[in-house]
């Protein structure tokens, strides 16, 4: 917590409407949304950009509509346009089925890079260093970073990722308890179709396959730690366990590694999080991760980005109280993602159950119409 001590060596910086912790999608996205409203804009992000994200880097077209109207040209980049996916299981059964409403893959590295651009475009400030601390006192909040810096802002929001030093400075449940999960993302060359999103399973996880910017593959899994720590290294375990399904070892086997390493984090938590922490606003993963497999973490960042701009401008023009801006955020939130992520749960307990995902797979072969009736209820409708 702030401490008298800190401030007697910090500097003090001018007053901000609003101060975005984290700089990732949902930070960015936010941080365009509120500078096109124009309020005075501070993103605080604890790496420098461009960087590569451990994330599979299918971003839902749910969310162009939006993206276009800030101003945002995501054609520039030159993203692959993705309308089908391909699901395999251990076994290495297949099934391929359109996907109701596509998606484009672009590297984090160069759409964050974009976005972070975008916000210094429009006159935002990035300033580049890790907050400590959020206070809250009299209606304004207080920042500190580890530079020891002090900032004062009217709104906080919160954009800080799955899982910061800032979840345990504000005793966030989740944090206090251990995740088993574990991701694992790399980019290679090879040979791989552009317009499909593959998602293989094999025991203990499941990994994404799709095309990003530049003709690379995605490749990224998230697998649990049990079954990944009997191994020597990542190598090792990509042998032994990936390749028992038939389609990942081709896919691995026929693809050359572009990264030096792998990119990997741990304890990546799937619990409910509490939308609003000592009055901050929680945006993105920091509101509640999706599981991955579901392919729709990204468009519900920016789409929370969108849910909070919109609420954070009609409480910066006096249109509604503080108690309405957090109790609105929490039950808009809560409406349009809630059961997107309950379901992302049970559809991540069935892929995970070599008995349940092998009967699920045969029931899709019979019924293919089934899966786009299921990958909708992972999504949401564009905005
Ligand atoms: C294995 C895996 C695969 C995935 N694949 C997909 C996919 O294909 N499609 C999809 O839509 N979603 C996918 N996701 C989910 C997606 O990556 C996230 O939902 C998305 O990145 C959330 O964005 P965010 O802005 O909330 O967080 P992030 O992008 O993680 O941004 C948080 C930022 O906060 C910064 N930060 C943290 N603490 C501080 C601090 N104290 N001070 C300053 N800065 C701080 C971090 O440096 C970071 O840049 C995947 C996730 C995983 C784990």
């Amino acid at each position: 917590m702030f401490s008298h001590k800190n401030s007697y060596f910090s500097k003090m910086n001018a007053s901000n409407e609003v101060s975005i912790i984290g700089g990732g999608l949902a930070g960015l996205t936010a941080a365009i949304d509120l500078l096109n409203r124009n309020f005075k804009v501070v993103v605080f992000e604890k790496n420098e950009y461009p960087k590569h994200k451990v994330c599979g880097e299918f971003i839902s077209n749910e969310v162009l509509p939006y993206l276009e109207n800030l101003g945002l040209n995501i054609d520039s980049l030159q993203p692959t346009h993705i309308f089908k996916t391909e699901l395999s299981t251990h076994s290495g059964k297949t099934i391929k089925a359109k996907l109701p409403l596509g998606g484009f893959g672009v590297s984090r590295y160069r759409l964050d890079y974009y976005l972070s651009k975008k916000v210094l475009d429009l006159g935002g400030k990035i300033i580049v260093d890790n907050v400590q601390t959020i206070d809250y006192l009299e209606d304004n909040f207080t920042i500190t970073t580890q530079t020891d810096q002090i900032f004062q802002s009217k709104v906080v929001l919160g954009a800080f990722g799955k899982r910061s030093n800032l979840d345990i400075e504000l005793k966030r449940k989740f944090i206090q308890q251990k995740s088993p999960w574990l991701g694992v993302k790399a980019h290679y060359s090879g040979d791989f179709p552009n317009d499909i999103v593959g998602l293989h399973n094999f025991k203990g996880g499941y990994c994404g396959v799709s095309k990003v910017e530049n003709n690379a593959i995605n490749i990224c899994y998230l697998v649990q730690f049990e079954s990944f720590k009997k191994y020597k290294n990542i190598t090792d375990f990509q042998e032994n366990v990936l390749y028992q399904n038939k389609n990942l070892e081709k896919i691995l086997k026929e693809s050359k590694m572009i990264f030096d390493n792998p990119l990997t984090i741990s304890q990546i938590s799937f619990e409910d999080k509490p939308k609003i922490e000592n009055h901050i606003l929680m945006l993105g993963d920091s509101a509640g991760l999706i599981h991955p497999l579901c392919g729709n973490g990204m468009a519900m960042a920016i789409h929370s980005a969108k849910i909070a701009s919109e609420l954070v401008g009609d409480f910066l023009n006096n249109k509604i109280s503080r108690v309405n801006l957090e109790a609105s955020y929490t039950s808009i939130w809560n409406k349009t993602f809630k059961n997107r992520l309950k379901f992302g749960k049970f559809l991540s307990k069935l892929l995970l159950n070599p008995y349940l995902s092998k009967v699920t797979m045969n029931l899709l072969l019979v019924f293919p119409f089934l899966l786009p009736i299921i990958i909708k209820k992972t999504h949401g409708n564009p905005i």
